[in-house]
């Protein structure tokens, strides 16, 4: 029997709804497992195995620290083929906001004087990853073959591209219908 091939997917700097509109294939789960196995989704514990080799690697988010940038190089070394899933990783979208203020006033309001806060403070551990001085998209560090644009982008776009790329069929962009930037 042939390997099927693996998608496997992560989660950086962004809110979880990429993967929450990943989630609403439903059904069609059914039908992508058909054609491939997911080795790797947030849901998993990547401790347990780390991130497997890939034939399709999906990555939500973009790259606001250095563990993001660690994490980020690994996904791109094991994923034959990389698709950015969403706007925070194709341009930065939400977590790019913060590129408007000096990083150290962001903490300052993120710590000490947010109104649920008393007696904040801005931590600092050498086992946290650093915050980078700009939030970035990953293409700034990592050959991206595949852009799905949206935030999110709607369960029917990424079932498309998914089962396309799992298909063996690399899509020559997305079908109008299905793009949308909201
Ligand atoms: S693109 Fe939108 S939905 Fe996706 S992680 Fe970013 S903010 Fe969340």
């Amino acid at each position: 029997m042939s390997k099927k091939p693996m998608i496997a997917s992560v989660w950086l700097g962004g809110c979880a709804g990429c993967h929450m509109s990943l989630l609403d294939i439903d059904e069609r789960i059914v039908a992508l497992m058909e054609l491939a196995d997911i080795g790797a989704m947030p849901i998993t514990d990547f401790k347990l195995g780390g991130f497997p080799m890939a034939d399709v690697g999906l990555v939500e988010g973009a790259v606001c620290n250095t563990d993001n940038i660690k994490f980020l190089e690994e996904i791109r070394a094991k994923s034959k083929f990389l698709v950015s899933l969403g706007d925070c990783a194709g341009w930065g979208c939400v977590p790019f906001m913060r590129n408007f203020f000096p990083l150290n006033q962001v903490l300052e309001h993120g710590y000490i004087w947010s109104s649920s806060t008393v007696d904040g403070f801005i931590p600092d551990d050498k086992e946290l990853p650093r915050y980078l001085d700009k939030v970035q998209p990953i293409r700034e560090f990592v050959k991206v073959d595949f852009h799905i644009p949206g935030c999110p982008p709607s369960a029917d776009t990424i079932f498309h591209v998914v089962h396309e790329l799992v298909s063996g069929r690399v899509p020559n962009g997305i079908p109008q219908p299905l793009l949308h930037f909201d």
